[in-house]
């Protein structure tokens, strides 16, 4: 990858010199740190030198720090919105808003990485391709989500801070270049993908371009899933001295793993090809009762309790009338991966759970969801009838569930969904759910497509990680849709875990195919196909 990037970098290191004495005469890093801004303090702002970076040759670029909306919120809690701005001294004249991650806090640093996250592509993130780039802790500082007992806090992070930030970040932009933003981008997954599906909704004039990556846009149902897996394991685990359940300890990576192999053996060859990738999602059928030991446990079969386990976690959480409350999840090859037991089970080997499910879902339905928040709620005890009533109005502040987005797509602006198959947070049948909607809303699949496509990735657990071919190009996508017309008809996806192949992801509802002949480890031999055709 680095040599691939380095010709990229060294091209524009040599127009940096030859322009170097008009950018800086025109645009002055330092003067930046004293313009008035409505609301908001800039509290630094310093010209970084080219090649000045973690993990990726980037431009030089002044690095603006700020806060807006200061304010002293519940409890006499300081708040105020957090952001950094990098302002690439050969700017393209686009604007990259870098979604955040779980309930953020904290301003990670703005390099624009194409994937959400700990990606920059194969032809450098955001701010090496010419972007200014700005990230946002979203309102409220430290991990932590005690800040949901603020309402204001709970808006800003919700919704509020991505307009607040976005208006504050492309006013800097307009007045440091003398001349207003093109085009504007958000890349997300996870929480930042909810902000994606939030600015299509809420504020559909701030971008021409989103990619909504694994998004958490139905968070409270998200959450009562997430109680719901951890009651559900909670009741087979195995206990403490104390006789409190130890999640972790509910699946062995043994018992993982032969949940792994069965979904395979049941569902791999359904694309005609057994290469560990289900490309076929539309034809996998597995009844993990094939698992159940037909006497005492052993290593290679499940007890009847893990077996039913997993039939209550996969069928999503629901009331006791069996109405769904979230969604159902899909059988896949990343299916019991590390980072699906990361979510589900976690690794102590205590009754303190580090799960995430836990770790972040408790918390959340105690400060974010429950409306007064309830510090002391006992999440093991949601009451799956009564209690999802009580997360209604911090849904309607946190959830991004409406397929009403008829102004940004008058506006052409276009979306690029995707999702792992196997991801542990976000069920990849949600997100689907929520592209069928959209498109009974807007005329069916053929004409939505024309303004949102969603790319399911095999294998992928929460924005990346799992058997999976999981390292794509997304930026270069969505700008060449939203400014050329040129809309997905695939992703070329390589990744670690298959060291060597490259496979094309395909627009929902088409899955990816082999041709018959040619190396199984190039894109080339596979094309997109609609299984229901
Ligand atoms: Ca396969």
């Amino acid at each position: 990858m680095r040599t691939r990037r380095l010709p990229i970098a060294v091209c524009a290191a040599l127009v940096a010199v030859a322009s170097h004495a008009a950018v800086r005469a025109d645009r002055d890093c330092a003067a930046v740190a004293s313009l008035a801004v409505a609301g908001t303090t800039i509290t630094a702002a310093d010209a970084v030198p080219n090649g000045t970076g973690s993990g990726d040759v980037l431009p030089a670029y002044c690095r603006v720090r700020g806060v807006t909306n200061e304010r002293v919120g519940v409890g006499g809690v300081p708040f105020g919105i957090g952001f950094e701005l990098r302002l690439p001294d050969e700017w393209n004249r686009r604007f990259f808003f870098q979604g955040g991650g779980g309930t953020d806090g904290i301003v990670f640093e703005p390099l624009g990485n194409v994937q959400g996250f700990g990606a920059s592509g194969a032809d450098g993130s955001a701010l090496s391709r010419g972007f200014a780039v700005v990230a946002t802790d979203s309102g409220h500082q430290g991990f932590g989500q005690e800040f949901g007992l603020d309402p204001q806090a709970r808006i800003e992070f919700g919704h509020a801070a991505l307009e607040t930030v976005t208006r504050v970040a492309k006013e800097i932009i307009a007045r440091y270049y003398r001349r207003p933003t093109k085009r504007s981008y958000l890349i997300g997954c996870s929480n930042g993908g909810r902000q994606g599906m939030v600015a299509s909704q809420r504020y559909p004039k701030l971008f021409d371009g989103l990619v909504v990556a694994d998004p958490v846009f139905d968070l409270s149902n998200i959450v009562i899933a997430q109680l719901w897996d951890a009651i559900a394991f909670s009741a087979i685990a195995p206990t403490d001295g104390g006789g409190k359940p130890i999640l972790a300890q509910a699946f062995s990576d043994g018992d993982l793993a032969v949940i792994t192999a069965a979904v395979l053996d049941a569902c791999d060859d359904a694309d005609g090809l057994a290469d560990g990738l289900v490309d076929a999602p539309s034809a996998c059928r597995f009844d993990p009762a094939v698992l159940a030991c037909p006497a005492a446990k052993t290593a290679t079969c499940l007890s009847t309790a893990q077996v039913a386990a997993l039939v209550r976690i996969f069928g999503g959480p629901r009331d006791s009338a069996g109405a769904s409350l979230y969604a159902d999840w899909p059988w896949d090859g990343g299916v019991g991966s590390t980072g699906w037991r990361g979510w589900k089970l976690g690794t102590s080997q205590t009754a303190t759970s580090n799960a995430f499910n836990v770790v972040i879902g408790f918390s959340a339905m105690r400060y974010l969801l429950l409306t007064p928040p309830d510090p002391g709620f006992d999440p093991l005890a949601f009451d799956f009838d009564t209690d999802p009533a009580r997360t209604i109005d911090g849904a309607t502040i946190l959830n991004a569930v409406s397929t009403d987005v008829t102004t940004f797509r008058k506006r052409r602006g276009k979306i690029l969904f995707y999702t792992g198959m196997s991801d542990p947070a976000v069920s990849a049948n949600a997100v689907i759910a929520y592209y069928e909607r959209l498109a009974s809303a807007y005329g069916g699949l053929a004409k939505t497509r024309r303004f949102a496509r969603l790319f399911l990735v095999p294998g992928m657990n929460h924005c990346a990680g799992g058997p999976a071919l999981d390292r794509f190009d997304p930026l270069t996508a969505i700008v060449a849709w939203v400014e050329k017309g040129r809309a997905p008809r695939k992703l070329t996806a390589t990744g670690n875990a298959f060291p060597g192949r490259s496979r094309p992801l395909c627009p929902y509802p088409q899955e990816t195919r082999y041709r018959g002949t040619g190396s199984i480890e190039d894109a080339e031999s596979f094309r997109c196909l609609d299984p229901s055709r």
